[in-house]
């Protein structure tokens, strides 16, 4: 399709919405990406930036600190992670209850992997929130906060099957949820299968697609593996004999995304969330080609 038929196409089309996923930094050169890669990107006016809750809840501090420097310093909306395993139920109301002292008026409610990692039988603390659901209605308990919630094209692994995921995805959205993320995927027929199969169970929230654009693809494929996400073939094709060539690999990354979100948007997805990995480049790259512009810069009051 050329551009013009592109464009044409997409005239009358809802305006695209992006939003951006980040991680709280563990060092101060990773404090300092993180904020270059923040300003880089804020002027693309998202939607929300969302940052992560580390596994078991490490980064517990070190998110609310991210959020609340997000809150004071950018006229960004933060949406904060927050995971319930490995907490009883009132260390995490705990965490709510700072959530919505410190501002904060989006929450992404996650069950969380085991201490152990992804692939770990999972167990619920004792006096803990059983599962997603459980934390979705234990958040609208406490505050009136916008919860986004997870779900997965390509069935979670603890998953017996996509009707077991898409049920606990309707407990999430039944329990207050109004907006649910998926894992990342690079077929885009998988997520408008598995949309069919929501929608068919009567879930109306937006499935937002998550994008992963592949920075470097062995670290994407260790990802892939503990999330259940499928690596096609080709996508390994692509990057194959680049391992020593980060310059190239770019290049392929970002024609991989754009490929991946330009089809998405010819078939009518109008929101995207983005997993930065703290980086801006590519994704600035890939919002471009969305259309987004950096909004214009206000002029100094004389
Ligand atoms: P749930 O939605 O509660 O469950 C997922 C699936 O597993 C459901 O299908 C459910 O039926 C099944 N299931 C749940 N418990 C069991 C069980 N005991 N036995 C059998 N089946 C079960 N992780 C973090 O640590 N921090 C983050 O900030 C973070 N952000 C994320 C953001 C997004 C958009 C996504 C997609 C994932 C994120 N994760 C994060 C990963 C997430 O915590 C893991 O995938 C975790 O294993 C599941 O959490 P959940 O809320 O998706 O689980």
């Amino acid at each position: 399709m050329s551009d013009s038929e592109r464009a044409s196409r997409h005239v009358g089309r809802p305006r695209i919405r992006v939003s951006f996923e980040f991680f709280p930094p563990k060092t101060e050169e990773m404090e300092r990406t993180l904020w270059d890669s923040i300003e880089r990107l804020a002027p693309l006016r998202p939607n929300f930036v969302s940052v992560t809750y580390g596994a078991g809840g490490s980064t517990r501090e070190r998110t609310h600190a991210t959020v609340k420097r997000i809150l004071s310093q950018t006229a960004l909306t933060p949406a904060a992670h927050l995971t319930c395993v490995s907490a009883t139920c009132g260390e995490v109301d705990d965490v709510i209850r700072a959530y919505h002292d410190a501002g904060v008026r989006h929450i992404v409610a996650l069950r969380g992997d085991p201490a152990g990692g992804a692939g770990e039988k999972y167990a619920p603390h004792p006096g803990g929130y059983e599962n997603g659901a459980a934390l979705v209605a234990g958040i609208k308990r406490i505050t009136d906060a916008e919860v986004t919630v997870s779900a997965y094209p390509e069935k979670h692994p603890d998953s017996a099957s996509v009707d077991a995921d898409i049920d606990m995805l309707k407990a999430k959205v039944d329990a207050g949820a109004s907006r649910a993320i998926t894992q990342f995927f690079f077929e885009n027929d998988l997520y408008f299968r598995y949309l069919d199969r929501v929608r068919a169970r009567g879930i109306a929230v937006p499935v937002t697609p998550g994008i992963l654009p592949v920075q470097n693809f062995k670290q994407a494929k260790g990802f892939a593996e503990r999330t259940g996400a499928s690596v096609p073939d080709w996508l390994a094709a692509r990057f194959d004999g680049l391992d020593d060539d980060p310059a190239t690999r770019k290049l392929i990354a970002a024609a991989i995304a754009a490929e991946q979100v330009l089809d998405l948007v010819d078939r009518g997805v109008s929101d995207f969330h983005f997993y930065t990995m703290n980086r801006a480049d590519l994704v600035y790259a890939i919002c471009h080609l969305l259309g987004l512009r950096p909004a214009p810069k206000q002029e100094a009051a004389e």
